[in-house]
This record gives C-alpha cells, structure tokens and sequence, in this order.
C-alpha cells in the first residue's frame, strides 16, 4: 500500500489509502455528478451555503445489532432510552424518502445511526434505488459479521460506493474485547472474500474501507493491523477514540479537540438522520440520538431541514450556547469544528 496519509479536518483521524484518496478515486470512478456534489458539500461545511434539502440522508432502519461494543451506546441499551426495537422503518418507508431527497437536491445516502445494517435485507435494494434516482455516493458501516458472499454480490451490484468496515483488533482475543458478539475469524473471511468476488465481478466499487478505533485495549496491535490490510483494504483509517467510556469500561485515552478556526460542527448544515421510529436527528453522532428536530409522522424532511428547530440549533452551535436546543451537543466532540 502507498504510504500517503490524510487526516481529517481535526487530525482525529488518519487514512492510508492504497492509490489515492478516497475522493479522487471515486472522481475518476462517479464522474462529474460526484464532482459537483463533493463541490456543494464543502460549500455547506465551511457554512458558505445552506443547500435547500440535506445532502446526505442517514436512514437507521432498525434499532438491533447482534453486537455489544462496550464503546457504543447499543452495549448500553436494555432501557429503551435511546431506541425501540420493536419500531422500524419499512422498506417502502425509505424508498419513499430517497425519492423525495432525489427531487429535492439529496446527493448521498447511507445507513448509518444505531443499528447493523446488513440486518435489512432490502438494503441493495434501496442503494440501487437511490443510484437510478441519480444519488451518487451511498455507505454504510457494518461489523462485517454478516457480510456473506450472496450480501456481498448483492451490495457490489448495487451501486453501493463505500464498504466500511469496523475491525479494530488484529487478533481473536482484543476483537472480542473490543467487538463482543462478533467473530474475528468470520469477519476476516468475510472481508478476504468480498475482496476476491469484487475483483471477479470486475467491479472496483464499493472501495473497503476498514478501521481501527485506537484505545489501550487494541493499540499493541495496530501495526500489525496495517500489515495485514496493507495494500489489500482500499482505505484503512485510523481513529482517535473520542467519546466517553461506558460505564464500567476500562478508562480509554481520549483525543482531546479544541475549537479550531473553522467554526462550529457542520453536520446540522449538511446532514440528517432518520432514525427507526421517525424521528430525525441532526447527525449520526451517538450525542445526536438526544436531539430530535422532528417527527416523520409530522412533517416532510423537507419542512424538518426548513423548520425552527433546526434553525434554533444551528443558531446555538453558531453561538457557542450549549444550554439551550443544542445541550445535547455537551457531551459531542465533534462541535469543536466542522468535518
Ligand atoms: S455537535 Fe455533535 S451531537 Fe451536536 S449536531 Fe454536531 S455531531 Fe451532532
């Protein structure tokens, strides 16, 4: 893999890419259309310009995942304060949504939020929806467990652009204390296997993305993690453990940020997620799942990213107050700066 190395906009995190970076590759694979939206993003991020309807949509279909990760909120979760897992989004529910970002200037879509994506059996499905509406980049972040060959055909056909894939650990013993649920040889299986059938099928996309969350738990492995992906994985970043521990978890490093000169978080500027009971939150951040800006069951996401609420919160990230509609920022990183 070439050595060339990006941070993100607050050095928190690394990517070493095996060509180029992640931009430039799917440039060259998406075109002008990709282009432009990667044009109108960075406009929305440095707050130049408020696009009429989000750019990317984060659809969390369900509130499951058959993991427990002791540095995400699902591990703490048995009181229903931050989902239901007996409400979901349907299928038809998000099609319908894609289609109407498709018309109103949503460029992007993935499947972010609380939840494992490959539980939703329908998700190429939607991916190849939203690429025939004229979407032109569509993600998601998975363990990688049920990553089987037929899902991975699947999700290669359906004009997915970006696999990204939480690791974390280098051997069966820190995996299990950093991915609990999972199985570290399955998922290595997995991921060697996806590699093969993308390269029989011809096809270069979606680019691999896997990643290491750094903390006292894993970091003795890190350098063996790089030597096994290396030149393998398309991109492989490398992340600053930013949040607070759980409760009862050992006491990580944390990277500490500091409001830099480029203003305040942008995700509310740029993004939303539709979480599996309707509501819809400003971001996929896991302090994001205390902030709701509005009910599908109320309003379009349309009349949502035009509304009050939203307004009343990008006004208070703006102004620095962390006590009024943007509180449950507190506790968030990420609102030291856009990224
Ligand atoms: S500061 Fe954090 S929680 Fe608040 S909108 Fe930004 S990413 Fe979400």
């Amino acid at each position: 893999m070439q050595t060339s190395i990006y941070t993100d906009s607050r050095q928190v995190s690394r990517f070493l890419a095996a060509q180029a970076d992640p931009d430039t590759v799917l440039s060259a694979e998406l075109g002008p259309a990709y282009n432009e939206y990667r044009r109108l993003w960075e406009r929305a991020r440095t707050f130049k310009e408020l696009p009429p309807f989000p750019l990317h949509v984060d659809y969390e279909m369900k509130f499951a995942c058959p993991l427990r990760c002791p540095m995400c909120l699902m591990s703490l979760d048995d009181t229903g304060v931050y989902g239901d897992p007996g409400l979901e989004l349907s299928t038809q529910t998000v099609l319908d949504l894609v289609a109407e970002g498709a018309a109103r200037g949503q460029r992007a879509l993935g499947f972010g939020g609380l939840w494992e994506p490959l539980l939703a059996p329908d998700l190429p499905e939607i991916a190849a929806f939203a690429r025939d509406r004229g979407l032109v980049d569509a993600m998601l972040n998975t363990s990688g467990l049920l990553l089987t060959e037929k899902t991975a055909r699947a999700l290669i056909n359906s004009g997915l652009t970006r696999l990204m894939v939480s690791l974390d650990a280098d051997s069966p013993a820190t995996y299990d204390l950093m991915r609990p649920g999972s199985d570290f040889a399955t998922v290595v299986v997995n991921i060697e296997n996806f590699l093969d059938l993308r390269k029989k099928m011809g096809q270069r996309l979606p680019l691999l993305r896997l990643s290491f969350c750094r903390t006292a738990l894993n970091e003795a492995e890190l350098e063996a993690f790089l030597a096994r992906w290396s030149g393998r994985a398309d991109f492989i970043s490398v992340q600053a453990y930013g949040r607070y521990p759980t409760p009862g978890a050992p006491d990580w490093p944390r990277t500490p940020w500091a409001a830099g000169p480029e203003g305040p978080c942008a995700q509310p500027f740029k993004r939303l997620l539709v979480r599996h009971d309707g509501r819809v939150c400003p971001c996929c951040d896991a302090s994001g799942a205390g902030l709701s800006v509005g009910r599908l069951a109320d309003q379009s996401l349309a009349e949502i990213w035009q509304g009050p609420a939203l307004a009343a919160l990008r006004q208070s990230l703006c102004s620095g107050d962390f006590t009024g509609p943007a509180a449950a920022c507190g506790p968030c990183q990420a609102k030291y700066g856009p990224c």
